[in-house]
């Protein structure tokens, strides 16, 4: 099989991190109207605004996390043009994602907004000519053209392992599956992932990683015909440059990385600075948030408790920094199941590695 060629250094704690995902909870049909795109579903979360998570031929990836296409992106059409919020994976992905759109306007993408600089959101810029506005945080562009990110985390690891981690995973489901119709739903899925992998193989050698072309630093409020769309810098979190999206007439934002409906990637935080972050998001007048991963929600007590679990995570890891032990047997350590009944992807005792080796080093750049 072409696609074994890429199980290079099988990382336990992806393998955790898929196996989470994986197992999770059910898909849970949608309180929102639903276009059905080629490869998109557009949820429509108010007039003219739709969450859009990838399928691949049928099968929908646990969490709409997909490595394949990426974040779940955003579309908002406006009087005369749409703005769509992140790109997705690859130059594929987000031609796709624009050919689906087509489904929902004929107007014009005119405005891109990427809510961090990590691959699953900007891979897909490339795709856009120079009319496009591609507009993000002024870190965002820092970090595209300095941090060579097709060699660097999380590009590395997550394009590299995780595909041949979810075929392993299927794989090993299949040979205990007694139950006919679960295993035949089961092989559906492998082969969709062998098939998904051979394109995204292909797909990410024409990445060309293209930083935003408009920047701002604190606050850029857009005004696209009769919409008021405010791109916010709270403060550094995920990232050194999350964008939230506001959208203040309709009490949606869309947050990126910065806060999902599930345990968000924890390998370029500043943890201490989030929790602040997070309070700042609470404090805006919304009532639906739109994540980077995971599913719309509406409960503000979901940040909450997303701070409860990073507070957990800097405690619990300072501690057996203090006793010596390293970062990746403290990730293997680490007991946050007591925040499982909020965030149903833990499912067992660790956490991802490059989070926790992210927490380590953080904690020493405090010291110095
Ligand atoms: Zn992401």
């Amino acid at each position: 099989m072409k696609s074994r060629k890429f199980a290079l250094g099988f990382c336990a704690s992806l393998a955790w991190l898929l196996c989470a995902c994986l197992a999770g909870r059910a898909q849970q049909s949608s309180l929102y109207p639903v276009v059905q795109g080629k490869n998109y579903k557009f949820q429509k979360i108010a007039g003219g605004i739709y969450y859009a998570t990838a399928e691949f031929n049928g099968t929908a990836f646990p969490f709409g996390s997909n490595p394949f296409f990426g974040a779940n992106l955003v579309v908002v059409v406006n009087d005369n043009d749409v703005l769509i919020v992140d790109t997705g994976t690859s130059p594929a992905a987000a031609r796709a994602f624009v050919a689906d759109i087509k489904l929902l306007t004929d107007k014009p993408v005119r405005t891109v907004v990427n809510t961090h600089w990590h691959y699953d959101h900007t891979d897909g810029n490339s795709i856009f000519g120079p009319e496009v506005q591609i507009i993000a945080h002024e870190y965002v562009r820092q970090a595209i053209e300095k941090f060579d990110i097709l060699h660097n985390e999380p590009f590395r690891s997550s394009t590299r392992n995780a595909p041949q981690a979810m075929i392993d995973r299927f794989t090993k489901q299949i040979a205990v599956e007694k139950d006919p119709g679960r295993k035949a739903a089961l092989e559906k899925k492998l082969a969709d992932t062998e098939a998904a992998t051979k394109e995204f193989v292909r797909d990410i050698k024409e990445i060309k990683p293209t930083p935003p072309n408009v920047t701002y630093t604190d606050k850029l409020v857009l005004h696209r015909g009769g919409r008021e769309i405010d791109l916010l810098f709270l403060g550094r979190g995920h990232t050194g440059g999350d964008t939230v999206v506001f959208l203040p007439k309709e009490h949606i934002v869309c947050t990126g990385d910065l806060m999902e409906s599930r345990i968000a990637f924890m390998g370029s935080a500043y943890f201490d600075e989030w929790l602040k972050t997070l309070d700042a998001l609470k404090r805006l007048d919304f009532t639906v948030d739109l994540p980077g991963h995971g599913a719309p929600f509406t409960n503000k007590g979901l940040i909450t408790a997303f701070q409860s679990y990073l507070s957990d995570v800097l405690a619990q890891v300072a501690k057996l920094r203090a006793q010596g032990i390293s970062a990746d047997e403290a990730a293997s350590q680490v007991d946050l199941t007591a925040h499982a009944k909020d965030f149903p992807d833990i499912e067992g005792v660790g956490a991802e590695v490059r989070g926790i080796r992210r927490v380590y080093a953080w904690m020493d750049e405090r010291r110095k």
